[in-house]
């Protein structure tokens, strides 16, 4: 089993799932959801429109068609709206959702962006905890998933993760 963190996008990860931290409607938006539509071309919407949509902490999986990931997990993350939202909660289920789907499908190589803490504003260190520790634990008892990868887009993002890291020992 291996967890790794690098700086990177993820639209050129070729693995079994890349997750994409999509809004609830699934129709696609900003950031690294619209950086992986783009890449996967319109095929993508085209499925995700019969999805109706995914619930906060939940997660749909898809082809990745263009992608070099066979499969594109989505998760819509929590908006941050202070904290007393079940917000954290809400992250925790994003991360354990995608990895079970992932898991379900028997996929291998999964590799995650840091979900909720863009456009949605969670605290960028609480969120690098929570997703690590969630990763962490599951890989201890998965069959299939054995290579987790975080894909840190900004340098930022790529210090709070080593950090994290850090943090679990
Ligand atoms: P959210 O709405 O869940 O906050 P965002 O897309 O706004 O999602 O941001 C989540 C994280 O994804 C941010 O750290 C952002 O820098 C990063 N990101 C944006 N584009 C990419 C990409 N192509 N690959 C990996 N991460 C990306």
């Amino acid at each position: 089993m291996a967890f790794d963190v690098i700086r990177g996008d993820i639209t050129k990860m070729r693995v079994d799932a890349i997750v994409n931290a999509a809004n609830t409607t699934l129709l696609g938006g900003g950031g690294v959801d619209g950086a992986i539509h783009q890449a996967a071309g319109p095929q993508l919407l085209a499925v995700c429109r019969p999805l109706h949509g995914c619930q906060t902490g939940e997660a749909k999986i898809t082809p990745g068609f263009k992608l070099p990931a066979k499969f594109v997990i989505h998760t819509p993350g929590p908006i941050w709206r202070g904290g007393t939202h079940h917000e954290a909660e809400l992250l925790h289920n994003s991360y354990l959702n995608s990895l079970k789907l992932a898991e379900k499908n028997q996929c291998q190589s999964v590799a995650f962006p840091s979900i909720s803490t863009g456009v949605y504003r969670f605290p960028l260190n609480e969120g690098a905890k929570i997703a690590v520790a969630t990763i962490l634990k599951f890989l201890k008892t998965a069959t299939f998933v054995k290579d987790v990868t975080m894909v840190c887009f900004d340098e930022g993002t790529y210090e709070a993760y080593l950090m994290a890291i850090k943090a679990v020992g």
